[in-house]
C-alpha cells in the first residue's frame, strides 16, 4: 500500500488500487469465513475464466492501475493461479496475495521468488495446532501453513501474518504476534472484525469477541493499544473507494469495496473505463459522510 500523501498529485479520480477476489475456491472451511457459502461446485463454475480474468487484467493494466491485490478464498486453489499471477507480474502491478499458505508448496515459493510479488499475506489464526485448526477445519493445515511460512521466508519473500481475533483464538494473539516479531523481517496485522457471509449469513459473528474483550486484549500490548486507538479514531483516513480504489469480485462484478458490493458494474459484458468512470461514481455507500468528494471519510471502522 502506497501511503496517502503520495497519491495528492493523482488525478481525483483514477483506478490506482484493485483488490481482486479472483476465485470462492478455498481448501478450508474457515468458521468465519465469509466467502465459503460460495465455495460450492454450482458457484463455482459461475466464476471468471482464465481468458476472462487475463483479458480484464489488461483492461485495468491500460487503465493505470499499479497495485493488485489477488485474494479469495484461496487464490492457489484456482488451478490457473500461476497463468494469473506471472501475467500479472509482466503487466508491472504490485502484486499482493492473501493467502491460507496451506497451498504453498516450495516449487510454488520458488515460482514466488522467480517473479517477486509486492508481498504475500498469510493468516495465522493460532499458534497451537488444535487452535488453528478448530479455526480451519482442517486436519494438517496447522503444519502445512507454517511449512509455507518456512518456504518463503527462506526466499526472502516479503510476509505479512495475520490474525483476527475471536473467541476461539483470544488467548494466543499475543503468542502469534511474539513469534511473528521472532522471525525478525515479518510485519503482524491483527483484524478484529467479522463480516456477514457472502449470502447474508450471519454465522461468523458468533465467534465475534465482545467489546470488552478487545479491548482487554489490546492493552496487554502496546502495539496493539496503538493501533486500536488509530483505528477508533473519528478522524479515519478518507475512503479512496471508487475514486482510487475498486474491488472485482469472482463473477467479474466491479464494487466499490469488497465490504460494500450492493451495487455492481459487470465486467464479463461492459468495459472497465466505462465501470469505472461512469458506473462507480452512482455507487451509493451509507458509510461514507457526505462531504466533498476529496474528503469523503468513512462514518466509522465499519469493512
Ligand atoms: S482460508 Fe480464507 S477463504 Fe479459506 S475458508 Fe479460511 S477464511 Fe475462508
Ligand atoms: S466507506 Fe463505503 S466504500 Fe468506503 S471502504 Fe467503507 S464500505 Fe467501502
Amino acid at each position: 500500500m502506497i501511503a496517502q500523501d503520495k497519491l495528492t498529485h493523482l488525478p481525483e479520480r483514477f483506478p490506482y488500487s484493485c483488490q481482486w477476489e479472483i476465485t470462492c475456491r478455498c481448501n478450508l472451511h474457515c468458521v468465519m469465513c465469509y466467502t465459503d457459502c460460495f465455495n460450492r461446485p454450482e458457484a463455482i463454475r459461475r466464476e471468471l475464466s482464465t481468458a476472462e480474468i487475463l483479458r480484464i487484467m489488461d483492461e485495468i493494466a491500460e487503465a493505470g492501475t499499479l497495485e493488485l491485490c489477488l485474494t479469495g478464498g484461496e487464490p492457489l486453489a484456482r488451478p490457473d493461479f500461476f497463468q494469473l499471477y506471472e501475467h500479472a507480474i509482466h503487466r508491472g502491478f504490485l502484486v499482493t496475495v492473501f493467502s491460507n499458505g496451506t497451498l504453498i508448496t516450495e516449487t510454488h515459493a520458488d515460482r514466488f521468488a522467480a517473479l517477486r510479488p509486492h508481498r504475500i499475506e498469510i493468516s495465522l489464526h493460532g499458534m497451537i495446532r488444535e487452535t488453528f485448526e478448530r479455526v480451519t477445519l482442517g486436519q494438517g493445515s496447522y503444519d502445512r501453513c507454517l511449512q509455507a511460512i518456512g518456504h518463503l521466508l527462506n526466499r526472502q519473500i516479503p510476509l505479512v501474518l495475520k490474525s483476527t481475533a475471536m473467541t476461539l483464538n483470544q488467548q494466543e494473539i499475543l503468542d502469534i504476534k511474539q513469534y511473528v516479531e521472532s522471525l525478525g523481517t515479518v510485519t503482524y496485522k491483527l483484524g478484529e472484525e467479522m463480516r456477514p457471509e457472502l449470502d447474508g449469513g450471519a454465522g461468523p459473528f458468533q465467534y465475534a469477541l465482545s467489546k470488552q474483550d478487545l479491548a482487554e486484549l489490546n492493552q496487554q500490548d502496546s502495539d496493539l493499544q496503538r493501533d486500536a486507538c488509530r483505528r477508533d479514531s473519528l478522524e479515519p483516513p478518507p475512503c479512496r473507494s471508487g475514486m482510487h480504489a475498486f474491488h472485482i469480485d469472482a463473477y467479474g462484478q466491479l464494487q466499490l469495496c469488497s465490504g460494500n458490493r450492493r451495487q455492481s458494474y459487470d465486467l464479463r459484458t461492459g468495459s472497465f473505463q466505462t465501470g469505472f468512470f461512469e458506473a462507480l461514481p452512482t455507487f451509493a455507500c451509507e458509510w461514507k459522510a457526505p462531504h466533498e468528494p476529496d474528503l469523503i471519510r468513512p462514518r466509522m471502522h465499519h469493512v
